[in-house]
């Protein structure tokens, strides 16, 4: 994602109604935020926010939350969303390894990683989003039965984070390394990347993990 600084950038973003601006006064009650008690889902690096705003569009029955921790992009999806308002659908900038003061234990019942940068050098290895270190912080938020879903095209990292997630305790309950062209392409949402690396030719991996 290019990143670079956009004047009213966070002006913007402070004013949006669809960013929540405190989110750890939320803690254990995001669900008062929409509303309703529906389930809460929420990716983590969403990026430009295409992949969560279609979910959204689908599953009224959802809540879902969009996590970037950057402004520039915050604001790409923001533009997007006053393109067609959704109900269910609220944004933070948030860095991912601060969640778990932000979400009480058991509040998310999905987590979607998708396309997450992949920190090629070793010594990032922590930096990735599969590291066990952020599966620990995801441990502490999710729902017993809650799982988490990690789309890439980057071979290396997949290989990777099929060691990683369960390193921290977690099992792989699903994957395959040409999404499209599988059985769990059914219902498959593409990302704004998924898009792009797709139409360059590369097989789109993904895993599902529980713990
Ligand atoms: N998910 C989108 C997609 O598939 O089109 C965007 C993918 S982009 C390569 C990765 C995004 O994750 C970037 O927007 C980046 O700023 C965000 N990101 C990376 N590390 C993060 C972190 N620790 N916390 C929150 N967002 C993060």
């Amino acid at each position: 994602m290019r990143l670079r600084h956009i004047r009213g950038a966070e002006e913007a973003i402070a004013e949006s109604p669809y960013v929540v601006q405190e989110p750890e006064a939320y803690r254990g009650r995001f669900q008062e935020l929409f509303g309703n008690g529906n389930p809460i889902r929420i990716e983590v690096g969403m990026g430009k926010g295409r992949f969560l705003m279609e979910h959204a569009r689908q599953n009224p029955a959802v809540n879902y939350i969009g996590i970037e921790r950057y402004s520039s992009v915050l604001l790409r999806a923001l533009q997007k969303l006053e393109e067609g308002k959704l109900p269910n659908i609220y944004f933070m900038r948030t860095d991912a390894k601060d969640l778990a003061g932000i979400f009480a234990p058991e509040e998310v019942e999905r987590i979607y990683l998708n396309f997450s940068d992949p920190w090629p050098k070793d010594r990032h290895a922590k930096r990735r989003l599969t590291s066990p270190e952020f599966m620990r912080v995801y441990d502490q938020i999710l729902a017993k039965d809650g799982v988490l879903e990690f789309k890439t095209d980057n071979r290396e990292l997949f290989v990777w984070s099929l060691m990683s997630i369960p390193q921290a305790g977690w099992q792989i309950r699903a994957y395959t390394e040409d999404l499209h062209h599988s059985d769990m392409a059914d219902g498959n949402v593409m990302t704004e990347y998924e898009e792009k690396f797709s139409a360059m030719g590369n097989p789109i991996c993904k895993l599902v993990a529980a713990r």
